[in-house]
């Protein structure tokens, strides 16, 4: 630890847990909560949750826990070379999906728009949620009992009505600050391990090919340099060779220019990159171009091709459809869920029975959703 930057989360500048905990002698405070998050419930359902492509579709497609452990790792090869914490980096990056609803973004977008009279659901903050009041691990607490740096760069975004009710948490979205480095990277690593995968993933599912993909320029530049050293490569390997190359560049661009700003902005402590309104961490200007291009064209050619809005479009009436047969009636739901409904109500009136609807459906993988709607609107259907 010792040659860690002044500028990154030092443990002992750390605002702790929520509930006080004596130290462990063998693991720092940041991995330890990396290793509370690996054995979550929360965790191991992102087997079964996808980003894009539904998980029954196929299997080599990522799933929310491959993409997770694909994030963590560019996140700790960016806070390794940058001298900030990188087991708080991985735990932040392992923990960042845990809200994310069945169905990826469609899900998330259908559960949103039921709960628009309840407050709304927005999956960062299901992702705090998740290791603050979800999981039953402890005798003592709700959650997981994460530090106050972990729970930080979990909550990436934030709308200001919810920061509001967040305390300390909320702080930051409502003075426009920014957050750790950490946490500034763990979403860049997300970005940069997404955009790679869902072209990898793109072409598995024959949605784009190689020639359509020429036209974003850094897949372009790097499929001119790796057909120049090897002429006869194709397919896969090809591919592979393109993408490792595009990585490898957002990585590599991202350290120096962030190192640069760093260093430009005499940059000395983790408080001075809090009391920032911009992020240090990010690209240089011909690559985040090069970057947002990708983006744009990832928008275009695969998250709006036909097979995939059926699905977006199935996804949305499956949980529109269970919210409000739950909501409804929650004796619909299995018992543990319908005294969570009972209790919360009690509390909150309907919008705590509606959040009890939406924990119970954003916990559900993939598989279970389609299980559960058919279980509940088919009558020839076990229930
Ligand atoms: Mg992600």
């Amino acid at each position: 630890m010792s040659d860690l930057a002044p500028y990154a989360a030092h443990e002992s500048q750390s605002r702790g847990r929520r509930y006080a905990e004596r130290a462990t002698s063998y693991r720092s405070e940041y991995e330890r909560d990396r290793d509370r998050i690996v054995h979550s419930t929360a965790f191991r359902r992102l087997v079964y949750k996808t980003q894009v492509f539904v998980n029954h579709e196929g299997d080599l497609y990522r799933t929310r826990l491959t993409h997770s452990l694909e994030v963590a790792q560019i996140a700790r090869t960016i806070a390794r070379a940058l001298k900030v914490n990188e087991g708080l980096s991985e735990a932040i990056c392992l923990a960042h999906d845990l809200g994310h609803t069945p169905f990826g973004h469609a899900g998330q977008d259908a559960l949103n728009e039921c709960m628009r009279d309840f407050g709304g659901f927005e999956h960062n903050l299901q992702s705090l949620r998740v290791v603050d009041e979800l999981e039953e691990h402890y005798a003592e607490f709700n959650g997981l009992n994460l530090t106050f740096e972990c729970r930080e760069g979990i909550l990436k975004h934030c709308s200001y009505s919810n920061a509001l009710k967040l305390g300390e948490l909320g702080e930051r979205f409502i003075n426009r600050r920014q957050p750790s480095l950490e946490g500034q990277l763990a979403n860049f690593a997300d970005e940069i391990a997404y955009n790679n995968h869902d072209v990898d993933d793109g072409i598995r599912a024959g949605l784009v090919g190689v020639d359509e993909l020429t036209e974003v320029p850094l897949f372009f530049e790097y499929h001119a340099e790796v057909r120049e050293r090897y002429p006869k490569l194709a397919g896969r390997r090809l591919v592979y060779e393109i993408l490792r190359r595009m990585i490898n560049r957002l990585v590599t661009d991202l350290i120096d220019t962030s190192a640069a700003r760093l260093r430009s902005a005499g940059i000395e402590t983790a408080a001075e990159v809090r009391a920032r309104a911009a992020p240090l961490i990010g690209f240089s200007d011909s690559t985040g171009t090069a970057n947002h291009a990708l983006k744009s064209f990832l928008r275009e050619r695969v998250y709006k091709h036909y097979k995939v809005q059926r699905m977006t479009s199935k996804a949305r009436r499956v949980i529109t459809q269970m919210f409000g047969a739950f909501v409804g009636d929650p004796g619909l739901m299995p018992e543990e869920h319908r005294a969570t409904a009972a209790r919360l109500e009690a509390d909150l009136g309907p919008a705590g029975r509606a959040r009890a609807v939406a924990d119970y459906i954003a916990g559900m993988t993939d598989r279970y959703a389609i299980l559960e709607h058919r279980r509940l609107f088919d009558p020839s259907e076990r229930t």
